[in-house]
């Protein structure tokens, strides 16, 4: 259905991060943006802390106790975003344009009690399609929703992109992720100069490069995405540069990429348990790790720090196996991880022939390999992982076919 009359297009969600609302000035922009947008359709906007706010909030609760209290941090770290989407609100309104600010509770984002690192189990989405059908655009305070025990929750660091599409889902929306970068790249821009933005993703391969440890995306927004069928867009804030998209609706529209993620640092765990890893599943399975291997009575995994809002807690709950007895949990030292994702990576040869090349041209020893269907990765020292990053790189091409233009490309 098209209509040009705002009450009844279909409704889009727009995401703004912190570095796209670093500033009063940006926050202008922003409600600019918001502004022509909300002439067209109904418009929900998520936004995110303003710049480092997140960062330094967490800074003033680790200034006062080395084991902050998971239920107060959410209390305070939710604060972040709720002082950007009231500052966001106001410059909306100061262009005249109608519009409300809500929580994610208010927006009825329910969520499981494990603060620091919820997940959105469902969305009542009352409050917020009433302001909708009022005419109302409504900004919503990412990265937080409530439990059933009404405690305030947030959802892991970058969780604003998974508010965002939680409600473009019970909206049925589209949804666009703004950010300063225009896209997703074959790997980080400011690790890997050449990368090359490509112009359209499949949901999987951009869940195996947030998995793997590239934090264009939250891993939990892009799972929700593909699980709804929700189609996402992520761009420039300031509209310059181009787009990619995430297609999940159908995946397999969008090209085959082969991208270079880097996870930076990385600890390898290893946990011994006396009788057999298989008498300690179920506090495994609450431990965060990615790449678990075991065998006897012995597992390997990586442990990525950083995803919650918990830092402190989260390397507790690690080394908490430690005192179950017959437990014995070795955490490494930091490390970097250099992954090449790219669908059937697993069962490409070139790929390993390809680390196997760039780890002798940077002269690293690569000292763990993690594989599965679509990540073929190595840990390193972390010093080295740029080098090995942007040798892995040179050598995966990435197919021009799937790229878009550069935005410093001439027009
Ligand atoms: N402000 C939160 C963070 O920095 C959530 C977000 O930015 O998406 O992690
Ligand atoms: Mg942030």
């Amino acid at each position: 259905m098209s209509s040009s009359q705002p009450g009844t297009a279909r409704p889009v969600v727009l995401k703004f991060g912190g570095s796209s609302l670093a500033d009063l000035d940006k926050v202008r922009a922003v409600a600019r943006v918001v502004a022509a947008r909300a002439e067209r359709q109904p418009v929900v906007v998520v936004v995110s802390a303003m710049g480092a706010t997140t960062r330094e909030l967490l800074a003033r609760a680790e200034a006062l106790t080395d084991t902050p209290t998971p239920r107060e941090l959410d209390m305070l770290l939710s604060t972040g975003e709720r002082a950007s989407m009231a500052l966001v609100a106001l410059a909306i309104g100061a262009r005249g344009v109608p519009v409300v600010s809500l929580t994610g509770s208010q927006c009825g984002i329910i969520t499981d009690h494990r603060h620091g690192n919820a997940r959105v189990l469902e969305v009542r989405p009352y409050r917020l399609l009433d302001e909708l059908a009022d005419g109302r655009v409504v900004v919503v305070g990412g990265f937080s929703g409530v439990s059933y025990r009404r405690d305030v929750t947030t959802i892991g660091r970058g969780g604003s992109d998974t508010t965002a599409v939680a409600l473009a889902a019970a909206l049925d929306a589209d949804c666009e992720i703004y950010s300063d970068v225009d896209g997703v790249y074959s790997a980080d821009p400011s690790v890997v100069p050449g990368a090359r933005r490509f112009d359209a993703i499949d949901a999987d391969t951009m869940l195996a490069l947030s998995r793997a440890g590239a934090r264009v995306l939250h891993a939990q927004a892009v799972a929700l995405a593909a699980e709804r069928g929700i189609a996402l867009y992520a761009r420039r804030a300031d509209g310059r540069g181009g787009q990619t998209e995430i297609r999940t609706n159908p995946a397999h529209a969008a090209p085959a990429v082969r991208a270079v993620a880097t996870a930076n640092p990385v600890h390898t765990v290893t946990v011994r348990a006396a009788g057999g890893w298989a008498t300690r599943l179920p506090v495994i399975g609450r431990l965060g790790l990615s790449f678990v291997r075991a065998r006897e009575d012995t597992l390997f995994a990586l442990w990525m720090p950083g995803r919650t809002s918990d830092p402190a807690s989260e390397r507790a709950a690690i080394t908490a196996l430690a005192h179950e007895s017959g437990v014995e949990v070795t955490v490494g030292p930091a490390r970097g991880l250099v992954s090449i994702i790219a669908p059937r990576a697993e069962q490409t040869p070139e790929f390993f022939e390809a680390l196997a090349a760039a780890s002798a041209a940077v002269g690293v020893r690569l000292e763990e390999l993690v594989t599965d269907a679509r990540t073929v990765g190595a840990v390193v020292p972390s010093d080295l992982t740029k080098a090995l990053a942007a040798a892995v790189h040179e050598r995966v091409a990435v197919p021009a076919s799937a790229c878009g233009r550069f935005p410093t490309d001439p027009a």
